[in-house]
């Protein structure tokens, strides 16, 4: 059967062995509960499955895909025919996931996002390998003093380590995007500064980095009474620009915008 792929679904499929072995073989699936999202045909979750995982749990929102996969595998996955923004990922499972994910671009940095700042200390997954843009991929490596530090490096720093597993190039998807891609792993870290709610340093950084050109005196006026003397206490140079703070900065901003 022909499957015409769907530009609203984002659907690329993967179709590099080589790539796809390298995907599985980034982390352990033997004996785990596994989180496969945006399966498409089934490419990745064949090789899932020759690694003896423990249970296989598919979200793929695609009705005519959903029939194809369940013809294919039969009971060894258990399909959810749902769209991932709208599952709520703890219900899915007692157990902790290992999750894989090949999804449209715009979705993956949505997802992650969403995962990272409602993550609590009931953790529900082990770890998260996930295809990005390249571009987006290494925004979310980056370190501070670099060009593509921001926001979201910021953000995915916070509570994870972060890998790059591999660059992924357009020839090896069916149909070929235009852009090259990346495989991030991410592990929860043991420890990471706790905030009373992550929605502050989802504000500071969203001020920070909005102006990311100025110097950050002005974020540091919009958020605080007294910019010289909060600068001054958390060892600060209000002559610096978003790049050059370092998480720790940006952690310790949040905090004292909770505690004023
Ligand atoms: N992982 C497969 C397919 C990648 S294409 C492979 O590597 O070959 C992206 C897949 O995500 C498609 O199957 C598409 O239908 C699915 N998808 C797109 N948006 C989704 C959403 N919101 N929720 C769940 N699946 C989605």
């Amino acid at each position: 059967m022909i499957i015409k792929a769907k530009k609203s679904l984002g659907q690329n499929f993967l179709i590099d062995q080589n790539i796809i072995n390298i995907i599985v073989e980034s982390t352990e699936i033997k004996d785990k509960e596994i989180l496969e999202i945006g399966p498409g045909t089934g490419n990745l979750t064949n090789f899932i499955l020759k690694k003896k995982p423990k249970k296989v749990f598919c979200i793929e929102k695609d009705n005519q895909l959903i029939d194809i996969l369940k013809n294919k595998f039969k009971d060894r996955i258990i399909l959810i025919n749902d769209d991932i923004l709208k599952v709520s990922e703890n219900q899915i499972s007692e157990n902790k996931l290992t999750v894989f994910g090949n999804l449209p671009y715009n979705i993956s940095t949505q997802i992650l996002l969403k995962w990272i700042l409602n993550l609590n200390s009931n953790l529900w997954f082990e770890n998260l390998v996930l295809m990005f843009q390249k571009e987006v991929a290494d925004r979310i490596i980056s370190n501070y003093n670099t060009s593509n530090y921001g926001r979201l490096s910021v953000i995915s720093n916070w509570k994870l380590n972060i890998k790059k597993i591999i660059d992924v190039s357009p020839n090896s998807f069916k149909p070929k995007p235009k852009i090259e891609s990346s495989v991030l792993i991410f592990t929860p870290k043991k420890e990471y500064p706790n905030l009373n709610s992550s929605k502050s340093l989802e504000k500071v950084t969203r001020i920070f980095f909005n102006q990311k050109r100025k110097k950050i005196r002005k974020s540091f006026n919009q958020l605080f009474k007294d910019s010289n003397f909060t600068a001054k206490k958390l060892g600060i140079d209000l002559n610096l620009r978003p790049q050059n703070l370092n998480f720790n900065d940006y952690f310790n901003i949040a905090k004292e915008l909770e505690n004023s």
